[in-house]
């Protein structure tokens, strides 16, 4: 099934596709500050595929603490729509269901998670294994600064 969002204003628009129904999938809450302040619920699909859907225009790139992943904002709303990590065809991301009012995702009871002892390598390797293969409708805004080199 895939299942579709948008950021407040609509300018940032994404798509999930996964074989899983969302309670299966499940949905997480990210303790971190940043997360906390968004409001965020996020999930992901390794098995999935997420598209964003944004011009270069539109999208606003945030990276804090250790910098793995890029946090993408709608620079016209501020809505944080998901995180992104890696370059070329080894994207992946975790979007917020919140910020993208995925509806179906909406109801579905939240796992807190704590990733704030992982080191720098430990962050990286989950992602790669938890996060959605993603690619982006605008070729040239690839995936984050950070990736594999
Ligand atoms: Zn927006």
């Amino acid at each position: 099934m895939i299942h579709k969002g948008q950021c407040h204003c609509g300018k940032l628009k994404a798509s999930f596709e996964t074989q899983k129904t969302p309670a299966a999938l499940g949905v997480r809450t990210c303790q971190c500050v940043f997360c906390r302040r968004h409001g965020a619920v996020n999930i992901s699909d390794p098995e999935g595929v997420v598209t964003i859907d944004a011009s270069p225009e539109e999208l606003n790139r945030y990276t804090f603490a250790l910098r793995t992943a890029d946090f993408l904002t709608c620079k016209t709303c501020g809505v944080y729509i998901a995180a992104v990590m890696g370059k070329g065809d080894k994207i992946v991301s975790t979007i917020n269901v919140i910020g993208l009012r995925v509806e179906e995702f909406l109801n579905i009871e939240e796992a807190p998670m704590q990733y704030g002892a992982e080191t720098t390598e430990e962050r990286i390797a989950r992602r790669y294994q938890k996060w959605t293969p993603t690619r982006f409708t605008d070729k040239t805004l690839g995936g984050s600064n950070f990736g594999p080199h």
